[in-house]
């Protein structure tokens, strides 16, 4: 049964327990091993060392499921995509699709504000190498689950890189909905896979898949911010229901 109380007092009492999470013994262990070994350049900075809630629009219909927060960046700042270079590519394309009211993404507290679209990840602690443990993001799936039946309003789901496609495939077998399609979702940039069942008391939304913005991907040319922008063009126009 849903609570009765407003979104916002939910989404408040959700992201205290988040923040407070220790279920994943090596990743509390990892929180506090990068706050004893920072780099110079951030030797003077204290850190956020803990796991990080989502943020942006609670009314949102574009939810964007990234894959756990990078160890100098979100960890560093206590915001999701915030100060590495995954989250300058990411904001500037919700800038450049009108998702966001600036394109830069430095600090929590620097007025970046998100409108239609919610960002989070499938593991709220940053990961040695980038690599939570399938145990670790089963832990973790239980705050997306619950960020859903908050964030009602969502339509599409980008998920940014294979981790995060897998994430949500697996959170649709668990409450139940299936590939329109018929046959599992195979992961490809710019792919589109819709589903039919409930989710969460409403109609499943559609997922749309995209490269991640790592550095990796970026520096390669793999994803490009015209791509990255391009998708949440692409999100856009089947949350409004033109494709
Ligand atoms: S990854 Fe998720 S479940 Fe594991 S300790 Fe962090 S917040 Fe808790």
């Amino acid at each position: 049964m849903e609570s009765c109380q407003e979104p916002e007092k939910r989404l408040e009492e959700l992201n205290r327990r988040i923040i407070s999470c220790k279920a994943c013994p090596r990743l509390v262990q990892y929180r506090r091993y990068i706050e004893e070994h920072k780099p110079a350049r951030y030797m003077g900075e204290s850190y956020w060392s803990a796991p990080l809630p989502g943020f942006g629009d609670i009314y949102a219909e574009i939810l964007v499921l990234g894959l756990a927060p990078a160890a100098h960046g979100g960890n560093r700042t206590g915001r999701m995509f915030t100060g590495d270079s995954s989250g300058n590519t990411l904001i500037r394309s919700l800038y450049e699709a009108g998702l966001a009211n600036k394109p830069e993404s430095v600090r929590a507290g620097d007025g970046l504000v998100l409108r239609g679209v919610y960002v989070t990840a499938s593991v709220r602690c940053a990961p040695p190498n980038n690599k939570p443990s399938s145990e670790e993001r089963r832990n973790c799936m239980k705050y997306l689950a619950e960020e859903f039946r908050i964030i009602s309003n969502v339509k599409v789901v980008v998920a940014l890189g294979r981790f995060a496609f897998d994430t949500f495939i697996m959170l649709a077998r668990d409450v139940g909905i299936s590939p329109a399609e018929g046959r599992k979702p195979r992961f490809a940039h710019g792919g589109v896979y819709r589903f039919v069942g409930r989710f969460f008391g409403r109609d499943a939304p559609v997922l749309v898949a995209s490269y991640h913005p790592s550095r990796q991907n970026t520096n390669t040319g793999r994803l490009t911010q015209q791509m990255l922008t391009n998708i949440f063009l692409k999100a856009q126009e089947i949350a409004s229901g033109i494709t």
